[in-house]
Parts: structure tokens; sequence; C-alpha cells
């Protein structure tokens, strides 16, 4: 620049900016105009021209100095609205009020000269220490406060939510001033090469006439549009850098087109102009919506700036989430507070009225009322509210609960865990931070980011982009892992086919018994478990064969032609007893005992600890009648289906294994069923015989289980709580806290700890295939949907995922991405 640092006559100035990795907008501190001060406040003044712009970028200088280098890095923590920035600002308000003026700009270097030293007193009142005066300590200050903000609270918050490593670091870059703030030639401005929010191809962003960049991004001026073709409501009436300088436009359009095709990517960037003269201050790969990542990935292919690899590298699969589900708009959420956080369960948005119990979540329905159900937790009798509401909150609960896992299924919008909350279901009401809201009051939920808002908030329709289906024809290219799905239904098939599942990775036979239609097999089932010998115990379980056999049947006409792994009964007992009085004396009726009867034996279901109590095989082999019903009406079911001409493929699976014996106790009795099958019918069912892997001490054991079972599925869900010993329904009372205090770096119920429980997997892996080369793995916890696990399971050479339906596309994408990363 032909100027020196510090130097009094000819003084040059710098900024020190963060430059981390990734691009983390605004989340890091930024100092400019560094370099000015009474040595070299003279030199400026002469060599611009302009006392005026000296002292406006020296009092810049004392504000973001002040706030970034003496207090923030300090770790200085002023009250609320008492930090140093605000109080400097009430002075410069002061001086605009005393003298009329309405902007930044009215200001005169006869004002600013004494605003300047007022700001340096109430540095020193505040924050105790001196305002810098040497070019040198100023450097220093600013570049070691540049790297301290990586561990700023927005950075690190950022950092988790974007899964960035705490451990990369930032680096600083200290660059050379230039100045829109010297006067009517000169400007500021940000922009991106591309929509950001649509992907369109046109070029978007905002300037302001003598400012510098701050000032853009703080909402304190209202910017003007870049160019006609962007213009919109709020600066309509302002002028377009193309109008106002089309020569300099034109300029910058070509740096666009240049960096663009250097980086093949859209570009954030940020731009100065400086008396008429164009300087490019930074760029890189600019944030995008999902829409947008989408459609400049396609535009850009047809384009010829990418090829087809690159393209499905551009979508992060997370982002597809948001095509497939309305959504909050991001707009009206940036102007909102959140009344509360829980665990982002089932994502989308949702707004609604309160209503309390599932009984009002339908009648509300009924009437056509938009309502979000409130529970402490939720159980198998809220299911029917769980459907008919719009959106599902919790106190309690985690990723894997009941409401968690029903609501993904679903692609409804849950948010659980929110444990700030204080129900009380009797009074109808709910308060949290001193709020308290009722019945009828409206509620927003963002089940995306598990944010829970006041009052209705806009939502953003999902139009389905018809270039979503074409983006994922490429994905599928590359893809060389399979996609299933959890489904339990036949109507879950069918959406889970739709979004291109592979076939069933589990289905969970229990949830036959929950929601709309069930009513039938759930009384059965509950005269089954309130049984109390043999004999009313297997006639039960005759009385629940073709229930059972109904379901499954068409679920697996569904699913035609693809693999469906059913899942033999793994049903926590305890939730299945009826609480409710009527059907109390309902079941009595039926079985001919007395109320008083049922409710001991119900009482009798309890157990300390259900989910290491008499669950899936366990159950099989106290009762192996339940377990040879539950194969016939599999096996019968599929052949029926084959007589008619179709291609079914089940896949018996037995949960909750620990050893190959329990495996050796049900095969004979599978085997047996099979023969029978096979000979009454006269036709020949092929069906696989396999095994959950979910408790570490059957992980440790594969080698031996793989003897009996023909293919693994992990229970990601089970294995990570019994590896870890975290209750997968108690977590949220104090994941937060483990993750706030960094002794988690992310929930292992929704991404595979790959460090600990990933062993467990691997060793499965490795000890499974020593035993049975062509052994089939998959995984069918929840973590079969994200992104990361989907990566880690492609990494060690499982032949499946599976997830739910709305979560399909995600994987599918996950799945092409790790192929393509390990080709490289
Ligand atoms: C699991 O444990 O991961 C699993 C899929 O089974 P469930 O969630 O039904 O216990
Ligand atoms: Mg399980």
């Amino acid at each position: 620049m032909g100027m020196k640092y510090g130097d009094p006559d000819n003084p040059l100035l710098v900024s020190s900016r963060s430059g981390a990795r990734e691009s983390m907008p605004g989340m890091m501190e930024t100092v400019l105009n560094v370099g000015l001060c009474s040595a070299t406040i003279p030199g400026l003044v002469k060599k611009s021209g302009s006392e005026r712009f000296v002292y406006d970028a020296y009092r810049r200088l004392i504000t973001m100095y002040s706030d970034v280098v003496m207090e923030k890095a300090e770790d200085v923590e002023p009250a609320e609205g008492r930090g140093i920035r605000q109080q400097l600002e009430k002075l410069l308000d002061a001086v605009k009020e005393s003298k009329g003026y309405s902007e930044d700009t009215d200001l005169t270097a006869a004002d600013l000269k004494p605003l300047c030293e007022a700001y340096k007193a109430k540095v020193k009142e505040i924050l105790g220490r001196e305002f810098p005066d040497d070019a040198m300590d100023q450097l220093r200050g600013s570049i070691s406060a540049v790297f301290k903000s990586w561990n700023g609270k927005r950075a690190v918050s950022y950092r988790r939510i974007e899964s960035i490593p705490d451990g990369w670091g930032t680096a600083v870059n200290v660059q050379s001033m230039v100045f829109g703030n010297m006067g009517d030639t000169s400007a500021t401005g940000v922009a991106f090469s591309r929509n950001p929010a649509t992907g369109e191809n046109n070029f978007y962003g905002e300037w302001l006439i003598n400012a510098q960049g701050e000032d853009v991004v703080a909402g304190i001026r209202t910017p003007s549009p870049l160019n006609e073709e962007t213009k919109n409501e709020q600066n309509e009436h302002l002028k377009s850098l193309q109008k106002e300088w089309p020569e300099l436009y034109k300029e910058l359009v070509d740096i666009r087109d240049n960096l663009e095709q250097h980086f093949t990517d859209m570009q954030d960037i940020e731009f100065t102009i400086q008396d008429s003269k164009l300087y490019m201050l930074q760029c890189r790969s600019g944030k995008r919506t999902g829409t947008a990542a989408l459609n400049m990935a396609m535009d850009m292919l047809a384009e010829g700036l990418i090829d087809e690899e690159t393209a499905v590298m551009r979508v992060q699969p997370e982002q597809l989430d948001e095509l497939l589900h309305p959504i909050v708009d991001p707009e009206a959420e940036k102007k909102a507070e959140p009344i509360v956080s829980g665990l982002p369960a089932g994502p989308g948005g949702a707004f609604g009225e309160i209503v309390f119990t599932s009984d009002d979540a339908v009648a509300a329905e009924r009437d056509d009322r938009k309502c979000i159900l409130v529970r402490e937790e939720t159980n198998p009798e809220d299911v029917e509210g769980m459907r008919a509401a719009e959106g599902i909150l919790t106190a309690r609960g985690g990723m894997t609960s009941h409401a968690a896992l029903v609501a993904r299924g679903w692609g409804k919008c849950c948010i659980v865990g929110a444990d700030a909350l204080k129900i009380d279901a009797a009074a109808k009401t709910l308060s949290v931070g001193g709020q308290t809201f009722k019945a009828g009051d409206v509620l927003t939920l963002n089940g995306t980011k598990g944010k829970v808002y006041a009052g209705q908030m806009q939502m953003m329709d999902a139009t389905e982009n018809p270039r979503f289906q074409e983006f994922m024809k490429l994905a599928d290219k590359r893809r060389t892992m399979g996609v299933r799905t959890n489904a339990d239904t036949p109507e879950d098939a069918k959406i889970a086919r739709e979004f291109g599942a592979e076939g069933i990775g589990l289905l969970r036979t229990e949830h036959m018994f929950y929601g709309a239609g069930a009513e039938q097999a759930l009384f059965v089932l509950r005269k089954m478990i309130h049984a109390d010998n043999d004999e009313e115990r297997n006639k039960a379980i005759d009385e629940l064969e073709p229930f059972v056999k109904r379901d499954i049947k068409a679920t697996l006409e569904a699913m035609d032609g693809l693999p469906v792994t059913v899942r033999l009964l793994d049903p926590p007992l305890h939730e299945f007893v009826p609480q409710a009085k009527a059907a109390q004396e309902e079941l009595a009726k039926a079985l001919g005992v007395s109320v008083e009867e049922i409710k001991k034996r119900g009482a009798n279901l309890h157990e300390v600890n259900p989910m290491m109590g008499h669950r899936g095989v366990r159950l099989g082999i106290t009762y192996p009648y339940l377990t040879e019903m539950q194969i016939r009406a599999i096996l019968e079911g599929a052949s029926e289906l084959k007589k008619d001409g179709k291609d079914p493929h089940p896949e018996v699976m037995v949960p909750v294994t620990c050893t190959v014996k329990e495996l050796d106790f049900v095969k004979p009795i599978f085997d047996r069923v099979k023969a029978e099958v096979e000979k009454q019918s006269g036709v020949q069912v092929g069906c696989l015989y396999g095994t959950m892997i979910e408790i570490p001490r059957a992980a440790l054991c594969a080698d031996k289980m793989a003897v009996t079972a023909e293919f693994f599925s992990f229970g990601t869900n089970d294995l990570t709580q019994m590896g870890f010993g975290f209750s997968r329904d108690d977590i949220g009372g104090f994941l937060n806290d483990y993750l706030d205090k960094g002794i988690l770096e992310s929930d292992p119920f929704q991404t595979i700890d790959q460090e600990g429980i990933g062993q467990l997997i691997q060793i499965s892996v490795e000890r499974g295939r020593s035993t049975r080369k062509d052994l089939k793995i998959g995984i069918c916890g929840e973590q079969g949907g994200d992104p990361a696990s989907v990566d880690f399971c492609f990494k060690i050479g499982l032949n499946y995922v599976s997830c739910s339906p709305y979560r399909i596309p995600i994987a599918r994408l996950a799945a092409a991405q790790a192929a393509l990363k390990a080709k490289k």
C-alpha cells in the first residue's frame, strides 16, 4: 500500500480478522482501524484531507477495541445492556439527539473530536484501564483478542450446532485497511454471488455509501440493493450500485464471475470502495439454505462449472430435511426469542393451541383446530393424540424416547426433554421462565432446532422441488450401501418406498398395538399379559395370531419384492397395562376376574428397571408358544402372498439377545414352524433368521452369535443405553449439562459414539464375519438416519442402514457421500 504501520507521516491502518477453516459468519470478532493513536492521527488527517473521516474511524476503533479486546477477551461480563459498546453508543446517541441528527453520517469533525475524548474517558471509567495509545500495543491486543474469540460463547455454540471440532482453532488475518467511510465517493458492501436463500443465479447483495462494514450488517442504516434485479419492498426506494456507479458495478460483476469460476462455488464477498476504487476484502464459500444448495448444485452442473460427483457433495444431507417438511420461516424466527429449548426430536415446524391430553388433541383435530400436545412424557395411550396434534412437546425423554421415535417415523414436529417446562396437567397450565400458558394459548415449535416460541409464527411450505428427484438419482448412482426403513405399518412402508427405501430394516411388531384401529388387538394383548396360567395365556395368544398375521402380511405386501425384517415382540409390558377404569373393567369381564385382580396382576408386571427386564427374547423363552405364534403368523402371511403371485421376503429377527443359546432356543421353533407352514401350503418361503445386536455382551460374542444368526442388525439405541449406562428415556435430565460442559461432544443417541460404542460395533462386524463370511449386517437404531453415523457404517462395511421414512433421502445422500469420500 506504500504506507507504514505506526508511521506518523504516512500511517498504515490494519484490521484483525478471524479465519477459521470453515466459514463461521459473525461468530468470531474483528477489529478495524487498528493503528490510530495520537502519533498517527495528524499524519492521516493531512494525508486524507479529512478530519471528519479520521475521527469517525477513531471512534469506531475505540468502540470495537474496548468491546472486543478490553471487555470480551478479558472475560468481563457486564450486566445486560451495560456492556461498554452500549455505553459508548449512548454517548453517540446523546450527541445526535442534542444536534438533531438522524444519521451517524450527519456528525461533523467538530462533533466527533470531543466524542472520541468522551469515549476514552468512559472506557477508563468502566473498564479501569486506558484505551491504548500505541500502535504496536493495539496490534498485539487485537490479534490475541481475535484468537480468543474462538472460545467466545457464540462461536462455541455455533460449532456445536454445525459439528465443527473445537480443536481446529482459527487463524488471524492482519489486513491493510481501506475505507468505505471516506466520504460520498466511498462505500462498503456484502454480496453473494448467487441468492443464498433460493439459489437463483442472480448477484445478490447490499451496500452503503460512506460506511464501514459493520454498518451494513448491524442494521443501523437500511442498506441499498446491489442491483435493480434484486430490489425488495424495504429497499426499492434506494439507489442500487448498478445505477449509482455502473462502472464499479461492472467491475464487481466481473470479479464475482472470476471468483465463481475459480472456486466453482457460490461466494460470500465483502468489498469496499475507497474514493471510487474497488477493493475486495474477503471471499469464502457462502452459507445457504437447503433449497438453495440443491438448486445451485444442479445449476452449476448444468453450467458445466462442476461435475456430478461434486454436485452430490454440495448438499449437506441434513439440508434435505428442509425440503421434506414445512418449516418455521427463518426470517420470522430471527426476530423471536424462544421461551424454552428441548431436544430436536422430530424435524420441521408446527404451531397450534396447547392441549394437555390425548383426548383434547383428538377433539381439536375433529374441530379442525391445529394443536400442540404438551405432556410430561408420552405413553402408548397418547398415540392417538400424537397423531392428531401438529406437534408434540414433552418435558421429559431423550431423542429415542417413545415420543421421539413415533414423531420421526411420522415426519411429525416434536421436541422432547424441555425440562424447564413446569406442566400442571390438572390445572391445564404450563409455566416456564416466569410465563404461564393455558390450554388454548398458541405455541410454535421448531422441531429441527428444538426451540419453542409463544404465539403463532409464519411457516414456509416445503414445496417439493422438482430437481430433488433428479439430484437423488445422481446420489444413488454413487451409493453402494443399502438404505432401508424402520416402518411398522403398510402406510409407513408406502411412504418409505416413495422416499426410496430398499426394504424394511426393522418392523417393531409391538407397534401394531398402538393407535387407530388397534383397540381390538391391544385388548387381546392385554388379556395375554394379564393371564395367570398357560391355558389362559395360550388362548389369548391364539386369539392374537390373526391380528399379527393381518398386519404383517399387509406390510409385506406393501414392500413386495423387498426384504422386510420382522422383529419378534419386544414390548415394555408395563406400558400395556390399562390405567383407565373402563379399560380395567372390560378386561376383568373378559377374563372373568375382579377389577381388583386385574389391578393386582398389572402391579405384578411392574419392574424396577423395565428396560433391562422381561422383554425381547426373554419373553419368548418364558412363553415359547408366543414365539411360535409370531413365526407362524409371519410365514403364513408370506406364503399366502406367494400363492397370490406376490414376492415377499420376510426375515425373522430376535431382539435383546445376549448369548447364542437364546438364538439356539428359538431356532428349532423357527425351523419346525417353517417346515409345517411349507408343508401345509405347498409353498417354499425363503426366510432368514437373525438377531439384533443391542447388548454389549452380544457384540463381544458376535463370533458365536453368527453361528446361528444369518444376519445382524445393530440396535444402537439399546447398545448405547447399555454401553454408556445412560437411560435412553432419562438422558434429557443431564444431557445439556454434559454438552455445555464439554463432557460429551454430541448426544450419543443421535449420532453414534464412534470412540466407544463404535468399537463394540466394529468388533461385532469383524467377529461375526470371521464365523460367517457373508453375514448380512445393518443398523436399525435411530442413529441410522444420522449422516455422521451413516458414514461410519459405510466405513466399517455394513450392508445397509435403516431409518425412519422421512430420513431416507438423508441417509441415501449420506451414504453416497461416504462412498465418494472413500474413493477420494
Ligand atoms: C434399538 O435398541 O436400537 C432398537 C432399534 O430397538 P428399540 O428401539 O425398539 O429398543
Ligand atoms: Mg432395542
